[in-house]
């Protein structure tokens, strides 16, 4: 009896045990996400014509897009995009309400990764190397995915800017890498519960990757003729490149090797195939994909921003990078067929913000509502307005991304009448030509707008961070001057970006219905099977589900 009870003990736990292992999790071996800044949607239609068949065509014959995913929010810039994508939220719930702020408690101003707490590690650069998500109130794809597997996976960041990297990776991430412009080096920070660099990363910087991608002069791809999207290679409203003052090709990198900044890397194709190259480094040294739970890898790449900020949507330049992104990108592909397997890693791509045209460039294509308007100009305009009623000069303490933060320091110690000063700053605002609407921060409840503005406004506001009033330029205008474009707005142009997900658990397809970038950290962690990020208000793409 005792025997038979023994065996009948043995074979229920066997059961038990065979059972344990069919019903284990699927989940696949990478997920690897994709954020190529400022990359608008129609990119992937544009120059399509000369793009390979391994790169974003792969991803879009293969995968699922959903070709109307828009930005939630205002303002459409960098450090907010990256955290809103990782995080399934805005930045009035996870803070990062954009790349730089006034905090008011303080009235200093804030950097959105600066951490003096922390020390560089890889650099005595406190300027690259002091850097968290210290200010992220909600947690990512990655935190969640360490918590639910009790922090077996590992999830990494990578990105030349320092933003790209931090916020993606999240708050509890083995690490995150940015780039050192000071030495051309790739290097983290003490928050990452390190004192030094990884040995493999050291090595990798003393190779001076850099130094050997800058050797080679950026000429066009293929031959001028084929160029059919882009405008002539010398335009007027074309920044200089700093590295040899020119805005035609080809352009020369070699003044910056062996120097002390390497800044103008970053407004290289070369900054695109470094940050792809030390992400399969991380792959490797890491052993990222090889074990029974999914890591994670969030790749930024940040060039595509620097070369789009000087150049504009209409350049040859930015034409070029695309078609060399896109081959960086289907090598980058191929090398997680060969290392983690084409079945097992999971994809998606999209961008942080999209990009206007220059409104210079575009009066002289007849456009009759387009211009710049720059906001250094309108804050001089706004404090000398300032100075003539109130008797105080800087009232106005900065213009971040449509906003003005006044400085109550100013106005407190002078014992002004805040409410007059931002009836008079709106007055004045709504007076000028670019400027579509303007309103205190305070009087939104009352601000007639269409109910999308409003949304996306009450989807940014942060009172600890956010300004005293808020203005718009009317479509087609923008900040800066002739040269150069600069993003930020609601508009299309700015809000339409690239939502691409693609390989394991994933039926190919597209979507037309309007989505959103908030939709895709919710999306991912159901296809993980872990809760959504804790802040997280998006919804699950289903169509995307096989
Ligand atoms: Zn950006
Ligand atoms: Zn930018």
């Amino acid at each position: 009896m005792k025997n038979r009870l023994f065996f009948f003990t043995l074979l229920l736990s066997a059961l038990f045990f065979t059972n344990t292992i069919h019903a284990q999790v699927q989940r696949p071996k990478l997920v690897v996400g994709i954020v190529i800044d400022q990359m608008r949607w129609d990119y992937l239609y544009r120059y399509n014509d000369l793009y390979t068949t391994t790169g974003f065509k792969r991803l879009l014959n293969g995968g699922h897009s959903c070709e109307n995913t828009m930005i939630p929010y205002t303002p459409t810039v960098t450090a907010a995009g990256h955290t809103s994508l990782y995080t399934g939220t805005t930045p009035a719930i996870h803070g990062i309400v954009a790349n730089d702020w006034v905090d008011r408690e303080s009235g200093t101003l804030m950097y959105c990764a600066k951490d003096t707490s922390v020390m560089p590690v890889g650099s005595t650069n406190k300027n690259a190397g002091q850097m968290s998500p210290r200010n992220l109130l909600t947690n990512t794809i990655g935190d969640e995915l360490r918590l639910a597997t009790n922090f077996r996976s590992r999830v990494f960041g990578v990105a030349l800017k320092d933003r790209g990297g931090i916020f993606p990776a999240g708050q509890s991430a083995n690490a995150a890498y940015w780039f050192d412009d000071a030495s051309g080096k790739w290097i983290t920070s003490s928050y990452y519960k390190m004192q030094e660099l990884p040995a493999w990363v050291t090595a990798y910087n003393n190779r001076k990757v850099p130094d050997s991608l800058l050797q080679q002069d950026w000429n066009l791809l293929f031959d001028p003729s084929k160029y059919i999207q882009s405008s002539e290679d010398d335009m007027a409203f074309e920044k200089l490149l700093e590295s040899d003052k020119k805005r035609t090709f080809p352009h020369s990198y070699k003044s910056v090797i062996g120097s002390n900044n390497y800044d103008v890397l970053r407004a290289s194709p070369y900054g695109t195939t470094l940050t792809f190259d030390f992400a399969k480094q991380i792959i490797r040294n890491e052993g990222l994909g090889k074990r029974s739970d999914p890591d994670m890898l969030c790749v930024s790449i940040s060039s595509t921003d620097y070369i789009g900020h000087r150049f504009g949507p209409n350049s040859l330049e930015a034409q070029d990078m695309y078609l060399r992104l896109d081959r960086d990108l289907g090598a980058f592909l191929t090398y997680l067929d060969n290392t983690v397997g084409k079945d097992n890693y999971l994809v998606f791509l999209s961008a942080d913000h999209g990009a206007p045209q220059n409104g210079e460039y575009l009066k002289t294509k007849n456009y009759s509502t387009a211009g710049t308007l720059s906001w250094s100009v309108l804050q001089r305009n706004l404090n000398s307005l300032c100075q003539e009623k109130f008797g105080a000069n800087n009232i106005v303490k900065r213009i971040y991304d449509y906003q003005l933060y006044l400085d109550h320091k100013v106005t407190d110690s002078l014992k002004l009448d805040e409410k007059k000063i931002k009836v008079a700053l709106v007055k004045y605002l709504k007076t000028i030509p670019e400027v579509w609407n303007a309103f205190d921060n305070e009087d939104f409840a009352s601000t007639i707008m269409p109910p999308v503005i409003r949304e996306r406004l009450s989807n940014s506001y942060y009172y600890k961070r956010s300004g005293d009033i808020q203005f718009f330029f009317k479509a087609q205008f923008t900040d800066g001057g002739k040269e150069g474009i600069e993003h930020g707005a609601w508009y299309a142009y700015d809000a339409h970006i690239p939502g691409i997900f693609y390989g394991w658990g994933i039926k190919p397809g597209k979507t037309y219905r309007e989505t959103y970038m908030t939709d895709i950290a919710p999306t991912i962690s159901a296809l993980l099977k872990i809760q959504m990020p804790s802040g997280n208000i998006g919804h699950v793409i289903t169509e995307v589900m096989k």
